[in-house]
């Protein structure tokens, strides 16, 4: 090609590519701090953020901003081919999630929707919750599922072994607590959070005894990730019978948090024998 050629083809080209390019790079200066990071890292300052939060060594507005950011990065980082429409998977009546597209696998081996604690799920209140300020209490935006342990030792009566809990969904495992000991104040004891990027939401997985999952790792649905437990401050005392604590969290197009009720994906989720 000649010289000339090159300048009135190509280069029209080349200088469009480069302008759309300083577009896009622009676009994204307001997370860059996040979007340049490695999951791994991602992965770590949720980690962080959510030990001082737990801890309230930052300000709920901060740690807002700091979350949504956070959630702003992963959902760029991958993004979802199907959009799933947010709409569709909601009850017009109430913050339930209606039947979903997606299968879910119930979340303790062996067990299913029976164990979940309450009657049709009533146990889940979200009323007064604040992930972001943990001196706000008295909400439950959650389910329990109970396990066979009147003994309370950690260890399934009728089969004499742990009980696995499962990934509901596939995700990525992105903040985790091991180091929990009796006498702690923490509720949750040994959590885990897992992202979904094809719901874009967050699922929590608390009391566990052993957790089997790292931050930054890729977890596929009906994967072991923990063994129930009672670890947390109330579910280490005797009265509360050993179960999981499951939470879904939906982001919102702001990045933040909103708890929505589970109740019917377990009921409609695979089991695992
Ligand atoms: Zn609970």
């Amino acid at each position: 090609m000649a010289a000339s050629d090159f300048v009135r083809h190509r280069l029209p080209c080349l200088i469009a590519v480069w302008f759309l390019s300083v577009q896009i790079a622009s676009a994204q200066v307001r997370f860059s701090n996040y979007q340049e990071q490695t999951v791994y890292g991602l992965c770590q300052d949720f980690q962080t953020l959510y030990t001082q939060i737990r801890e309230q060594r930052i300000a709920p507005d901060s740690a807002r901003a700091r979350f949504s950011a956070i959630m702003q990065a992963l959902k760029n980082r991958y993004p979802t081919p199907v959009p799933v429409q947010a709409d569709s998977l909601m009850s017009a009546a109430s913050d339930s999630l209606a039947k979903p597209a997606a299968s879910f696998v119930f979340p303790l081996r062996g067990y299913s929707a029976p164990a979940i604690g309450g009657t049709r799920g009533e146990g889940y209140r979200a009323r007064g919750f604040d992930l972001f300020d943990f001196t706000v209490q008295g909400s439950h935006p959650a389910q329990d599922i109970f396990v066979r342990d009147r003994d309370q030792d950690n260890i399934d009566d009728r089969t004499g072994q742990p009980v696995d809990v499962l990934a509901m969904s596939s995700g990525l495992v992105i903040g985790i607590e091991t180091a929990w000991q009796p006498g702690s104040e923490y509720r949750g004891g040994n959590w885990i959070w897992i992202y979904d990027p094809v719901q874009h939401g967050l699922f929590y997985y608390a009391h566990n005894h052993v957790v089997d999952v790292l931050p930054g790792q890729w977890v596929h649905a009906g994967q072991k990730i923990a063994e129930v437990g009672r670890t947390g401050f109330n579910a280490f005392k005797t009265r509360s019978p050993t179960h999981l604590h499951l939470m879904y969290l939906r982001i919102l197009s702001n990045g933040l948090p909103e708890p929505r009720n589970p109740y019917d994906w377990l009921v409609a989720a695979q089991v695992v024998p």
